[in-house]
């Protein structure tokens, strides 16, 4: 071995300590700052959730900056308080494990991915984010009132964004009393009417009539049949031994005019002009059977099976709402803002904002489309039929003076009892502002039940943007 032999393998040697130390301090930095707000926010982890209880939370306000949820502080330890009740319940939910309060923790708590990775140098974060909605609580509050003693929800959208204005499910609750009583969370839990489920994105209907937007927007943007094509309803309509019937004969009437008066059989001869496939082709494309991808629980609608051998009448069927199509009140939403918008389907969305405690924007919203579910002629089209519903069909429930409006009323069969009643409806018909669906469980015919709270949500929604 010479000497520069030597000295080489001297300096091999000297590396494995350099090398041992430079792996640690990478170690040490992965868990220490990379990971170390992940595992602050682990809820399993006592003392994590210790020092959470220390941070306070931050606010939770509607669009117009009322705070929706509250907060007190009892040993050192910040708790939610629930000032809105009811009308908001299932929006701020009424622990931390549920409503906004689960969704949104990480921003609210300023913990996890909205942590500096340096916080634990500072004893982590001391407040968290405030957190905008894109909701109205006065829209929340006259819908919650609306709703009293039914079963029902209300959903309200802005149709020239996509942000939700109004969430609403009946029967509701008073979060504050589950946090006090153990008695009354029993009660809660146990209670028929299920109030924990917020049925304007869990729930899922029968879409009945409603549904019709969606079967002449799909056979007119196939060029198959036009506003004026013609019909006959002589009452019946029999396919494959099943009879289909309307209240009534409607005599001739052009697809315009079937959807005024709401033809059921015209809507299930449609089948000879559009195949199951198709038709759940534009299901598809106005995201009708999916979920609401907003930051709370909410579920997927569902549609029958067209390969049996009754397949011709459940497409029959289906075309006018009934057969085994289930989709929630979002859903219905969301198909008629993409009628309002040009055949466009926007995303909705519930965060507006999320600011930090020094005002820094952390987060603002942008409007998102998913698609185009129609051509904007097919939409046009569609929308110009929605107006007739309320000026010459049965939609008049809603009309406005000095705004058109635009609406479908449904009556969806079930076997639960009376017919569960349904209207969506959008304005101003040439101009639309906002979308306002309702369905109302067991309550029969949908100009009855759900038309007057679309119009009295209308009311104030159109007040607001300036319309009336
Ligand atoms: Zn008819």
């Amino acid at each position: 071995m010479n000497a520069r032999e030597m000295s080489r393998n001297i300096r091999r040697v000297a590396m494995i300590p350099a090398v041992g130390f430079a792996l640690l301090c990478v170690f040490l930095g992965y868990w220490q700052v990379y990971k170390a707000p992940e595992l602050r926010a682990d809820e399993y982890n006592t003392r994590a959730r210790d020092r959470l209880a220390k941070i306070e939370p931050g606010r939770v306000l509607d669009s117009g900056g009322a705070p929706l949820l509250g907060t007190s502080r009892e040993g050192g330890k910040w708790q939610r308080t629930y000032p809105e009740g009811e009308s908001v319940c299932h929006i701020t939910g009424y622990n931390d494990r549920s409503g906004v309060q689960k969704s949104l923790r990480d921003a609210l708590l300023g913990i996890g991915r909205y942590e500096s990775p340096w916080a634990e140098f500072a004893e982590g974060p001391t407040r968290g984010n405030d957190v905008t909605l894109t909701v109205d609580l006065d829209a929340q509050e006259i819908g919650t009132r609306l709703l009293r003693g039914e079963r029902g929800a209300v959903v309200a959208l802005d149709a020239r964004t996509g942000a939700v204005l109004a969430l609403v499910s009946a029967p509701g609750y008073e979060p504050e009393g589950l946090v006090d009583s153990e008695w009354d969370f029993q009660m809660f839990q146990n209670d028929p009417g299920k109030p924990e489920i917020d049925r304007a994105l869990q729930g899922v209907y029968p879409p009945g009539s409603v549904m019709k937007i969606l079967t002449a927007a799909a056979v007119m943007d196939l060029g198959r049949v036009d506003r004026e094509t013609e019909f006959e309803c002589d009452g019946e309509y029999e396919i494959d031994g099943a009879t289909i019937t309307c209240p009534r004969a409607h005599g001739t009437v052009t697809l315009d005019e079937a959807l005024q008066v709401s033809c059921n059989t015209t809507f299930a001869r449609l089948g000879r002009y559009i195949a199951a496939d198709e038709f759940v082709d534009y299901m598809n494309r106005f995201h009708l059977l999916g979920g609401a991808d907003l930051p709370l629980p909410s579920s997927k609608g569902r549609v029958g099976d067209f390969t049996g051998a009754n397949r011709d009448v459940l497409l029959a069927e289906s075309l006018f709402g009934q057969g085994e199509t289930l989709v929630t009140p979002l859903a219905i939403a969301r198909m008629t803002l993409a009628i309002a918008h040009g055949g466009t389907v926007l995303a909705p969305y519930l965060v507006e904002r999320i600011s930090a405690p020094s005002g820094a924007s952390l987060y603002a919203a942008q409007p998102k489309e998913l698609g185009q579910a129609v051509s904007a002629e097919t939409a046009a089209s569609v929308a110009g039929m929605m107006a007739n519903v309320v000026e010459e069909g049965t939609g008049g429930v809603v009309a406005l003076s000095g705004v058109d409006v635009a609406a479908k009323t449904g009556s969806a069969e079930n076997p639960h009892g009376q017919a569960h009643s349904w209207f969506t409806a959008f304005a101003p018909a040439d101009n639309p502002q906002v979308v306002v669906t309702v369905v109302v469980e067991n309550a029969g015919a949908g100009s009855e039940a759900a038309g007057p709270i679309v119009r009295q949500m209308l009311v104030y929604l159109l007040g607001n943007t300036g319309a009336i």
